[in-house]
């Protein structure tokens, strides 16, 4: 670009049809499968269930699959996979969603909260190490919007203190890492199919591990701890009308995940302007277009994520504001300073990548980002 031209304003963009924030998922298989739910039976434990969790077990090549009511029955039916008493503790890193951390609370445990790396949202091993206490007895890990974490190199830290690693993939659905999904990694991984993520059967999640002990201690939690009055569990189990839903559209995932990284890839080879970049990806990672992660270069995010909502494209921090969950009035007990979580959460923005997206909506979305200009604490002096 010549000086002359840099001196002229950008026009103002037209704004294509309204960008939506999350991708109304239908699948032609939809109506087929709700027919079948109707002839098996609809209860947690008619045959449609165990279909859809021989779905999902072959699609991860993960063993045990658990299919359950809603992500945070995943993480909770998760702990029940682990041993523990009321009172102990599980690390988790505070740039997650708050719906991981409630039903630690709420099983009586302690949330530990530990700073992530630089840049990105898997928890650092070498912090980790120096917050594993005589109670630890669990470490949580949370990729966020796709975007893979170094699980391997926390699964090695996590398996030589002796401490069982928990994936929270509610994000991540067909993410990998080297080679493998992310479920692949870790002790127990819990996904969420709620309407909002990436495979949606209206409410639901399930479970995954490749122990036959912890997968039978999972089982039995989610039906009342099978009935035999020796221990405790609650109703957890997915039915059959949402199994359904998830066999039709576990069907399309790797075609949802083909379209979503092609809108990544007609997104970044667009986009272009010094004051943005999306986050790094770790080596080895493989993302599954969740979303794009774009983050502010030295300057505040929450300007980016402003500028982007005024201009009609849609941010999930905006939506949820996401800081680190230390600051939220009901876990400010737990409050330990994470200095690298607190300043990703305020360096990104989403960019949605769904199918639903058109050819227009792209390119608005890559025009309009690479119009941004940040505010610098300097101009604010200005006025
Ligand atoms: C959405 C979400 C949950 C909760 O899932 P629900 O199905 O809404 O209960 C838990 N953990 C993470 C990381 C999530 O994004």
């Amino acid at each position: 670009m010549n000086s002359a031209m840099s001196t002229i304003k950008p026009p103002r963009r037209l704004c294509p049809a309204k960008i939506a924030d999350v991708y109304e998922h239908r699948s032609i298989g939809d109506a087929q499968y709700l027919q079948m739910a109707l002839e098996s039976g609809l209860s947690g434990t008619s045959s449609i269930v165990d279909s859809y969790e021989r779905k999902i077990a072959s699609f991860y090549q993960v063993p045990y699959a658990t299919a359950v009511s809603s992500g945070a029955a995943a993480v909770s039916v998760a702990l029940a996979g682990v041993d523990w008493e009321r009172g102990d503790e599980v690390i988790v890193p505070p740039s997650c969603p708050i719906c991981t951390v409630l039903p630690i609370l709420e099983r009586g445990l302690r949330p530990v909260f530990c700073d992530v790396r630089r840049d990105q949202f898997g928890l650092d091993p070498e912090l980790v190490k120096r917050t594993i206490s005589a109670r630890t007895r669990a470490i949580i890990e949370v990729p966020m919007w796709g975007y893979p974490t170094s699980i391997d190199e926390l699964q090695l830290m996590a398996k030589s203190n002796g401490l069982p690693l928990i994936l929270d993939l509610a994000h991540c659905h067909a993410s990998r890492l080297k080679g493998q999904w992310l479920a692949q990694f870790g002790d127990i991984a819990c996904f969420s199919t709620h309407d909002c993520k990436y495979l949606s059967t209206g409410e639901g999640g399930f479970v995954l591990t490749s122990s036959k002990d912890r997968a039978e201690k999972m089982r039995s939690y989610t039906r009342f701890g099978d009935l035999d009055g020796k221990q405790v569990g609650l109703n957890y189990k997915l039915g059959g009308l949402q199994a359904a839903i998830g066999l039709a559209r576990f069907d399309e995932l790797k075609q949802q995940l083909t379209i979503r990284l092609i809108n990544h890839r007609r997104l970044m080879t667009r986009i272009s302007n010094p004051h943005v970049r999306e986050l790094p990806i770790v080596a080895g990672g493989e993302i599954n277009g969740y979303a794009l992660l774009l983050q502010a270069v030295k300057s505040d995010g929450r300007h980016l994520v402003e500028y982007l909502v005024e201009h009609g494209i849609p941010s999930d921090i905006h939506k949820y504001d996401n800081k680190p969950l230390y600051e939220y009035p009901i876990l400010s007990g737990f409050r330990r300073s994470c200095q690298n979580a607190a300043e990703l959460l305020r360096s990104l923005t989403t960019v949605p990548l769904h199918p639903g997206l058109s050819e227009e909506q792209l390119t608005y979305m890559a025009d309009v980002i690479n119009d941004y200009q940040p505010r610098f604490r300097h101009d604010e002096q200005q006025g």
